[in-house]
């Protein structure tokens, strides 16, 4: 039910092969540090890319050019086609940005606040479409209209979710998603992301996690330096040599 192209409610073959989330040959420069060196990289519709880097790497740069926030010295970026530099509203509007700590309106309930930046967005606050978000979520209907002040990381991160599944974005954008989550909110995460892919949203998360992101990721990219130093893709049933990515990692993170 959730489309991938705000308005037009469907994907051709050739719109679902397109890199959806389009990093060319981007820099960013801090003064004389040089944070993103010709990093490219680029995330199809239906694909889970989880990036991966120590700190410093340049992980948050990077969804901070997605996002619009910081402006490449070269290279180019697109969402859904949309150049986040020249028209950051209209990428904005393509995308959903899940930080490590959400922050919502704690006096609001799980259902207002969806309302609340829906109305933001100058979307429609259906009810039904709301309700049917927070579901798919996985948030419990106890739920839905309780307060949300109290409620655990694994929750807010559910409500918002379900805010990006009513907003239908083609883009969803992760930062250590799976930080602070218990075993079973780390799998009911992943259980979501799966459902996003079977909706066809490209899904960028930048995690330091390498065993979360082997779990649910269909490629894996490394960032040292701000240079995308290597790329291993899912493959068969055991998907990822975790043992290898493993030593990949801690070489590049010694
Ligand atoms: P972490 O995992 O620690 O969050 P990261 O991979 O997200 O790290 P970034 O936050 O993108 O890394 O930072 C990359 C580099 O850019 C670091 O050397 C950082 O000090 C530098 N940097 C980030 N933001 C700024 C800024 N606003 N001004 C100057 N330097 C910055």
């Amino acid at each position: 039910m959730y489309a991938t192209q705000p308005g037009t409610g469907s994907t051709s073959l050739a719109e679902e092969k397109a890199a959806v989330l389009d990093i060319h040959s981007v820099q960013v420069r801090y003064g004389e540090n040089l944070v993103l060196d010709s990093l490219t990289l680029n995330v199809h519709r239906g694909e889970i890319y989880a990036l991966l880097g120590a700190n410093g790497a340049g992980k948050t740069t990077t969804l901070n050019v997605l996002l619009g926030f910081v402006k490449p010295s070269a290279g180019s970026v697109r969402i859904n086609g949309v150049d986040p530099v020249s028209h950051p509203d209209q990428a904005r509007q393509n995308v959903a940005y899940i930080p490590e700590n959400v922050s919502l309106y704690g006096h609001l309930s799980a259902r207002e606040n969806i309302a609340y930046f829906l109305d933001l967005a100058e979307q429609s606050e259906d009810d039904q479409l709301i309700t049917c978000a927070l579901d798919t979520a996985g948030l419990d209907r106890a739920m839905h209209d309780r307060r949300v002040g109290r409620f655990s990381k694994g929750m807010r991160q559910k409500v918002a979710i379900a805010l990006a599944l009513a907003r239908e974005v083609p883009v969803l954008l992760l930062d250590e998603p799976a930080s602070g989550l218990d075993p079973r909110a780390t799998a009911e995460l992943n259980s979501l992301l799966s459902r996003l892919r079977e909706q066809h949203v490209a899904v960028l998360m930048v995690t330091h996690d390498l065993l979360s992101a082997a779990d649910i990721a269909d490629r894996v990219g490394f960032l040292d330096a701000g240079r995308l130093v290597e790329e291993v893709a899912a493959d068969g049933s055991e998907r990822f040599d975790v043992r290898a990515l493993h030593r990949r990692f801690a070489g590049q993170t010694a």
